[in-house]
């Protein structure tokens, strides 16, 4: 069996460098693998006072850690996703159907998909993390989100040790939501990713800068490649990078409201930054916008931060704690409430 290392510090493992430990720390490159170390967990685990059998260590599955806040120590098993593979397993006239190792790296993934014409990932450029968490917050970024190109993956069962297929209907995908963060959430171990990938692109080039930042390159005529290193350009403008400074993205999602709260909220800040759900009555706000307005970009509180240039972005300046950096976004919850009556959501996964 793998290796499994005892109190380990998680902070080479989260982007936001946050030093939290795990009791136990290993890696599965395989189904065989995570259910080794599974039924390990399960055999060592102390057995629960005045209980029958034995209890489970709580089990954390982990690609890149660039979405999650360690508020506490992990007392059970960290399992790092190592599952690699990115197979071209069927093709038809319009489209490539091509099968992705839960562990492989996002922006790795769509680097090779760049190398070989193959479409529909380039606006998900430089997302960190990995393919297998792709998933469970339908990433998205620049007017697309992978629910546009996936085609089915493959999940483990916690419950009985089985491996299911999930369809895109079954993953009921919405704004940085899927089934695997809410009814299923701690159910599944995500094991492979299969993509459509069409083989015609049909660029997005309308969100964003994406438009200008071309125009500054140069480029009349732009394909894949381009509309990438555009999106990596304005990524590299905005974002802070994890190597730098810690963080793990946007920290709260953009809050949806029905048009008519919208249109009060526009009535008294006319300034307010918002973009219509079409099909529907509501409207997504700009919660970056709120928080600047509530005086908290580039707010700080000890190690712990709301970046200068991005608002929507927490970070760590070296020493704060998960526990600091929840705290801090409990204060901009509560600031954004009072300002504008909404409530805003954690888009990053608190532990
Ligand atoms: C600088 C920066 C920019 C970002 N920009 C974007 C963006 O533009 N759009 C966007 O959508 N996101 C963005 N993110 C967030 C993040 O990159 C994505 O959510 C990414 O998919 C997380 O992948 P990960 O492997 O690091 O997940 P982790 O942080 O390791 O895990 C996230 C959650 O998924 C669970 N999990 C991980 N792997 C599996 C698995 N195989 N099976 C089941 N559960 C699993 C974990 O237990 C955890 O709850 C950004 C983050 C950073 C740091």
């Amino acid at each position: 069996m793998n290796s499994i290392l005892e109190h380990v510090s998680l902070k080479p493992y989260n982007t936001f460098g946050i030093d939290a430990h795990a009791r136990y720390l290993a890696e599965f490159s395989t189904p065989d693998e995570l259910a080794a170390l599974l039924s390990w967990g399960s055999r060592s685990a102390p057995k629960a006072e005045g209980r029958q059998g034995t209890d489970v260590w709580p089990v954390l599955v982990l690609g890149g850690g660039s979405n999650i806040l360690f508020t506490r120590d992990v007392d059970g098993l960290v399992l790092r996703n190592r599952i690699e593979g990115i197979d071209l397993i069927d093709e038809d006239e319009d489209y490539v159907y091509v099968q992705v190792g839960a562990g492989e790296s996002w922006h790795g993934f769509v680097e090779h998909c760049l190398a070989r014409d193959w479409a529909g990932v380039e606006n998900l450029s430089l997302i960190p993390g990995s393919v297998g968490a792709a998933p469970m917050q339908n990433i998205g970024a620049y007017g697309v989100e992978i629910k546009d190109v996936f085609q089915e993956l493959q999940a483990w069962s916690y419950a009985d040790g089985r491996i299911y297929t999930f369809s895109l209907n079954d993953c009921a995908f919405g704004y940085r939501e899927s089934v695997f963060k809410r009814q299923y959430r701690g159910e599944f171990v995500i094991l492979t990713v299969t993509f459509r990938l069409p083989k015609k692109p049909v660029l997005h080039t309308e969100y964003g800068a994406i438009r200008e930042e071309l125009e500054r390159m140069g480029v009349r005529e732009p394909g894949i490649r381009d509309v990438s290193k555009a999106v990596i350009a304005i990524r590299r403008g905005r974002l802070p990078d994890p190597a730098e400074i810690g963080n793990a993205g946007s920290f709260f999602k953009n809050p949806t409201v029905p048009d008519e709260q919208f249109e009060a909220l526009q009535a008294e800040f006319p300034e307010i930054v918002g973009y219509r759900n079409t099909g529907t009555d509501t409207t997504k706000i700009a919660a970056g916008w709120m928080i600047e307005q509530c005086g908290l970009k580039g707010y700080r509180h000890g190690d712990a931060g709301v970046h200068a240039r991005q608002a929507l972005v927490l970070v760590n300046y070296g020493g704060a704690t998960g526990r600091e950096i929840y705290e801090l976004s409990e204060e901009i919850v509560v600031s954004v409430r009072q300002k504008f009556g909404v409530d805003l959501e954690r888009e990053v996964n608190v532990f």
